[in-house]
């Protein structure tokens, strides 16, 4: 049986997996499962599929039976060696969201990792715990296996001093407030495969949509990031399914301030009642939207295709010019209407689509979708976060066996 690389996906109420064969010599990455457990603490079930994408296990939990990430972690890894004939994977790579302002690579986790980890949690307090928790359990249950922490922050570490600051005094700074950004693992992943599939410009500037259900943008110039839409927190920038985008402090401080709201509600409202859902009152997903023929819906869609105009035109001023633009992620990968609108709204960049090629929704993998006319390439390219990890968590596995 080969070798595998474990992924660990933790958020709030699920636990994301994929397990990775490593091929023999050559190092090549096989996805062999990809499931999760989602529902903890309200309606637990766990489902995974096998490398065909067949269903391989689909249960549901009663909540007393799975309450908490620690009991659904439990279930997982007990499924997981079943599934596996009793084998262990052996290097697990987790996503962590905040590496702070010192990582900028992804590391091997100690005890002193784990503590400079630990320290960042107020910086991310929505998502940090969750990342900790199964690098913790499993520290404790298995000592010698390498575990791995990726950051979303790391990519960016990069940026000119310009891009990393917000106009507020230097200790505030010194103290950890700074202009973080993240999906680093999504950009990274796109960085590293355009050589491969977009070769023509893998040296130039480009901007990155990343446009899912957390949505932003990075600027790249020779393969760095030189500048990206989110900052201090993943609540920056481009607007998203429930998370409202760039918007001015002083709302935060009308929200306290004259409304009475707590703290605690103005961080529910922000992460779960802005953005699209907030906008619409109908729904955070763009294909709901798209279906719907209410005046709310359209406003919606409106306002995200005019900011993401808006940001490309930010993002391209600070890499002085763009050669290509890609799509990634959820909308950007499956929604033609969202890039064409966005494109359109670019036009004056000189961007001009196929539209043949950009409506072909059968077409899978990397694809050029700009007309041979067009000033800017557009692509489209899948993103795979989870295979960027695994891919990190190899060289470290490598590296710490020669
Ligand atoms: P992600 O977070 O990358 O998984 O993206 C999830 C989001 O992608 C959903 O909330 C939808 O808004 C969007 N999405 C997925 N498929 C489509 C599609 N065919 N058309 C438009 N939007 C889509």
């Amino acid at each position: 049986m080969p070798d595998t690389i474990l992924v660990i996906n933790a958020g709030s109420s699920s636990i994301k997996f994929q397990l990775f064969e490593i091929a023999d010599g050559a190092g090549e990455l096989t996805l062999s499962l990809k499931g999760q457990i989602e529902g903890i603490g309200s309606h637990p079930s766990l489902i995974a599929r096998n490398k065909q994408g067949e269903i391989v296990t689909h249960r549901i939990f009663a909540v007393a039976d799975l309450p908490d990430a620690r009991a659904a972690l439990g279930q997982l890894a007990s499924w997981l060696r079943a599934w596996h004939d009793g084998a262990f994977p052996v290097a697990i790579g987790h996503r962590v969201v905040h590496g702070g302002p010192d990582y900028d690579t992804h590391v091997a986790v100690d005890d002193d990792v784990l503590a400079k980890l630990e320290v960042l949690v107020p910086l991310a307090p929505l998502h940090q715990p969750n990342n900790l928790l199964p690098i913790r359990a499993i520290r404790a249950t298995q000592p010698g296996v390498l575990q791995v922490a990726c950051f979303d922050t790391a990519f960016h570490r990069g940026h000119p001093d310009v891009a990393d600051r917000y106009a507020i005094p230097e200790q505030l700074y010194l103290e950890g407030i700074r202009r973080y950004g993240f999906h680093g693992l999504s950009y990274e992943y796109i960085t590293r495969s355009l050589p491969i599939v977009a070769s023509e410009v893998a040296g130039g500037r480009i901007v990155v949509a990343h446009l899912g259900s957390g949505a932003s943008m990075c600027a790249i110039r020779d393969g760095r990031s030189l500048d990206s839409t989110m900052g201090f927190t993943a609540l920056d920038g481009l607007p998203m399914g429930t998370r409202p985008g760039q918007l001015d402090a002083g709302v935060i401080l009308h929200l306290i301030t004259h409304k009475g709201m707590t703290a605690d509600a103005v961080q529910h409202l922000l992460y779960h009642d802005c953005g699209l859902k907030g906008l619409s009152g109908i729904s955070n997903d763009v294909r709901d939207l798209l279906a719907s023929d209410d005046p709310r819906a359209k406003l919606a869609l409106d306002y995200f295709v005019y900011r993401a105009g808006l940001a490309l035109g930010s993002l391209t001023a600070a890499i002085e010019g763009l050669d290509a633009i890609v799509f990634t992620a959820g909308i950007g990968e499956n929604s033609p209407v969202i890039r064409a609108r966005i494109c359109r709204q670019a036009r004056w960049l000189g961007i001009d689509l196929d539209k043949t090629a950009n409506a072909a929704t059968d077409a899978a993998g990397a694809r050029l979708i700009s007309s041979p006319a067009s000033r800017v390439r557009v692509y489209v390219i899948p993103t795979d976060e989870e295979r960027m990890i695994a891919h990190h968590t190899l060289e470290i596995f490598r590296r710490q066996r020669r």
